[in-house]
């Protein structure tokens, strides 16, 4: 017969019984539950940032990279100001938006850490991203004329999380459609890292860049970017933005994005040309285009680089671990209205390149 007995004492092993309790004031305790998983966070962060070092090496182009998106606690963000500026520092990022809901107090705390301003209210069927704007910005609830009001002002809007976001916020054909009264050369998110932890792709992103296909194929002109839209600091560098422009300030750099002049990336390097077009550029004539170029890196390796062109993939290299694969042919003819790459690494981490278009 077993005795049953109430003793606490007897349900810890007996080598134990004896033990202090290793117990800590619920202060020290909190700290800690928050301090753990940021700083595991800025481990994975900070060694992407140097397998993409390697990686823009290996590319041997010059580009700076960063995130459009994030929150901290003066909106709704658990983070603060500081924490997001202490993540993106160890993201190796060259710079970062805080993009809060309701407006600019958090801008004199922004200039004081190095990272830049935006807004995000939310205006009829989508959320509005606006940079560059150090005014606040009052939607009037209809899309397309708070997008044309914004860069009437002088900022520059951006569509994020255009098919919802993870983990269940799932947007209406009615909504998605309603981008289609957007004008020529509107910036979407691509990949948004909403929620997400270490990587930032996921079923949304996939149907944002099934909505991007459709678009592009209608013969839109839509400049694609990755964003970690970070509600908390540990979601910070998980996704990014590869940027060519010759500077790294901020209006420089708004207007690369705003010409298509970068990918959005959560490891790999890419840079995809036609002839001396690069990126978000179009082809106006394809005889005197010159070459399709396309040039991937990713220290880690990379399992697969497609190309996709007016809706499907059109070509794909299954690199097999390999860091860098260079590639040059003709302007294929199944190119009609916009050619594109996509880069998979051996752990899954994904790149877009923007379209380059053809007229
Ligand atoms: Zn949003
Ligand atoms: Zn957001």
């Amino acid at each position: 017969m077993t005795e049953s007995t109430t003793d606490p004492k007897h349900e810890v092993m007996e080598a134990f019984r004896d033990r202090p309790v290793r117990r800590r004031d619920s202060g020290e305790r909190d700290e800690l539950r928050r301090e753990k998983p940021l700083g595991l966070a800025r481990s994975v962060v900070e060694h992407t940032a140097r397998r993409v070092e390697a990686s823009r090496e290996l590319l041997g182009r010059p580009l700076f990279r960063g995130d459009c998106h994030s929150h901290s606690q003066h909106s709704d963000g658990i983070g603060t100001v500081a924490e997001t500026a202490e993540m993106a520092r160890a993201a190796g990022l060259d710079f970062q938006w805080v993009t809060d809901h309701w407006g600019l107090t958090q801008a004199t705390e922004c200039r004081g850490h190095g990272l830049w301003v935006g807004q995000e209210p939310g205006t009829e069927h989508h959320h509005l991203g606006i940079l560059g704007l150090d005014r606040t910005f009052t939607p009037s609830m209809q899309l397309a004329a708070d997008y044309a009001s914004v860069v009437e002002m002088g900022g520059t809007p951006y569509i994020p999380h255009p098919a919802g976001w993870w983990p269940a916020t799932v947007y209406t054909a009615e909504q998605k459609n309603a981008l289609r009264r957007l004008p020529d050369g509107f910036m979407m998110e691509i990949i948004n890292g909403a929620g997400n932890l270490t990587t930032a792709y996921d079923y949304t992103d996939a149907a944002a860049v099934a909505l991007w296909d459709e678009m592009l194929c209608d013969g839109r002109h839509i400049h694609g970017l990755g964003n970690t839209d970070a509600h908390m600091p540990n979601q910070i560098g998980i996704v990014w933005n590869g940027v060519y422009a010759p500077r790294c300030d901020e209006a420089t750099i708004l207007r690369a994005l705003r010409s298509g002049r970068s990918f959005a990336s959560e490891a790999p390097v890419l840079d995809l040309r036609v002839g001396r077009t690069g990126m978000g550029g179009v082809i106006r004539d394809r005889a005197a285009a010159g070459p399709l170029t396309l040039r991937v890196a990713d220290v880690a390796g990379l399992l697969q680089v497609r190309i996709v062109a007016d809706g499907k993939v059109r070509r794909r290299w299954h690199p097999d671990g390999e860091t860098l694969l260079t590639h040059e042919q003709p302007l294929p003819s199944y190119v009609k209205r916009y050619v594109r790459i996509e880069a998979i690494s051996v752990d899954g981490r994904r790149a877009f390149s923007n379209p380059v278009y053809v007229r």
